[in-house]
Parts: structure tokens; C-alpha cells; sequence
């Protein structure tokens, strides 16, 4: 059985009727059989928000206290997906960065992956759970809670896909696809239908945010097959 990790953004996971519609489409995907891995960024604007109540008590957060604050906006998110699967008849389980084993340096609020000890994530798809984790966070070496820096739980989606050699890693997010231009500031920009990773590793650098520049490293260097596609229709992306 192959195992599929999709990763849900924070507009397409941005109110509790998204959420619920995500889950009913991914209802369909779990009768079809894949273990299903799934990676949710915070709902919209959470992330922005709990950063400018840190910065309503100091101009000069610490930056690990800053990251206790960040990744609740992902915790909120996985336990309300895990709620609307089991809605739907689908045992789930949600976990933080650190339970799903998610490994870092110690640079609070920009932390790299160094692996992934996913067993925990292994034994409850072995019982057919749906895993959902929580993206943009994992715990350091120094056991402090980390996050991987803003747009960052695309990296933890493809990190997870490496580490747990998943045949595939589905970005779901609020366009459908890869585009020459950001497709809101430049409407003519081209859709892509298939991008080789140094390409998209340029694009990345460049700026474009529909994927972290790390999330394609990871995908460039493990080799694994990465799709860029919209949450609100489930069409076929990049
Ligand atoms: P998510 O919350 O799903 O991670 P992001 O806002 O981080 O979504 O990334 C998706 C956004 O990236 C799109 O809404 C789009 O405006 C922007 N974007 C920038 N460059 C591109 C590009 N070349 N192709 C597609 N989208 C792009
Ligand atoms: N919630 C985090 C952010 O807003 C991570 C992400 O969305 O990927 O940057
Ligand atoms: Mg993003």
C-alpha cells in the first residue's frame, strides 16, 4: 500500500466549513486505500496574529517563546481536520512536529530538518489511521520546539514524503498549480504543467512562496515526485 502525504495550506484550511470539505474529499481517497499522511499549515492570518500579540508585549520576543506561540496556529488546525475525518467514519490521530518526530538544528524560527524518527507515524497508518501533523514545527536536538521559517510546513510535508518514502507529495493550496508569475500580481503568467526540481528550485529562490525553497531541496534530493494543486478543486496541479 502506497503512502501519499498531502499537505493543506492556510487558506484552504482557513474555516471550519474548508476543513470539513477537505475531509470529505479525502474521505474518498481513504476508501480508495493509500495510507494517507496528511500536513496542515495554521489557518489563515493565525500565524500573522499570534506574531503581532508577541510583538503587543515586546519589541524583542525571545525567539524560543516565539516559537511555543507559532506552532500553536498548527495545532489548532491538525486536531479540527482530525475531528471533521472522524466525522466522516475515519479513525485519525494528529500530532505535533515533535511527536511525529521531526528532528532540527537549534536556529528557533528558521530550523532546518536534520530527520524524521517517524515510527510513531508508521505504527498508527499500520492500524489505518489517518496521521495529520503539524506543519512548520519540530523539536531540536536541544529538545526545545522549533519552527522552520514562514511558508515552512511545505518543507515538512516533503521532508515527511522522504523520510517516510512516500511514492508522492500533494501540495494543496489556494491556486492550481505552478505558474511562469505569481497568477494574482501577473494575470498572462503561463500554468506549468510539469517542472523539473532545479527549475522550480530557481522559482523558489526567487521568491515565489507557492513553494518553500527547502521543500524542493528535499524533494530535488530524495527524488520524490511533488504536485502543486489547488484545494478547492482537487484538479491535477503541476
Ligand atoms: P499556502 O498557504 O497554501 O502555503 P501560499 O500563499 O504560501 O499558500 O502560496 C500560494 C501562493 O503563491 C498563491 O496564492 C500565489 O499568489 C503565490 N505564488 C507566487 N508565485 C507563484 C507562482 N509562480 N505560481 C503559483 N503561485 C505563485
Ligand atoms: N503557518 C506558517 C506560516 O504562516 C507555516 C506555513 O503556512 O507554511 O508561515
Ligand atoms: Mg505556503
Amino acid at each position: 500500500m502506497a503512502i501519499i502525504v498531502k499537505k493543506f495550506g492556510g487558506t484552504s484550511v482557513g474555516s471550519v466549513e474548508l476543513i470539513r470539505g477537505i475531509a470529505k474529499r479525502l474521505a474518498r481517497d481513504y476508501h480508495r486505500g493509500d495510507q494517507l499522511v496528511l500536513v496542515v499549515s495554521a489557518m489563515a492570518k493565525t500565524t500573522d496574529n499570534l506574531f503581532n500579540l508577541a510583538y503587543e508585549i515586546t519589541r524583542h520576543p525571545s525567539r524560543r517563546e516565539l516559537d511555543m506561540l507559532l506552532t500553536a496556529g498548527e495545532r489548532i488546525s491538525m486536531s479540527l481536520l482530525s475531528l471533521s475525518l472522524m466525522e466522516e467514519g475515519i479513525t485519525s490521530i494528529s500530532f505535533t512536529g515533535s511527536q511525529s518526530g521531526i528532528i532540527t538544528d537549534n536556529h528557533h524560527g528558521n530550523a532546518k530538518i536534520l530527520k524524521v524518527n517517524a515510527f510513531r507515524i508508521h505504527e498508527e497508518l499500520a492500524k489505518e489511521k489517518v496521521v495529520i501533523v503539524a506543519g512548520f514545527q519540530g523539536v531540536s536536538t536541544a529538545k526545545e520546539i522549533t519552527t522552520l521559517g514562514r511558508g515552512g510546513s511545505d518543507t515538512s510535508a516533503v521532508a515527511l514524503a522522504c523520510y517516510l518514502g512516500a511514492e508522492k507529495c500533494e501540495i494543496y493550496t489556494d491556486v492550481d498549480g505552478v505558474y511562469t508569475a505569481d497568477p494574482r500580481i501577473v494575470p498572462k503568467a503561463g500554468f506549468i504543467k510539469e517542472i523539473g526540481y532545479a527549475n522550480m528550485l530557481a522559482l523558489a529562490y526567487s521568491g515565489s512562496k507557492v513553494l518553500h525553497p527547502r521543500a524542493v531541496e528535499f524533494a530535488c534530493k530524495y527524488q520524490v515526485p511533488v504536485e502543486v494543486k489547488s484545494s478547492f478543486t482537487f484538479a491535477p496541479g503541476t
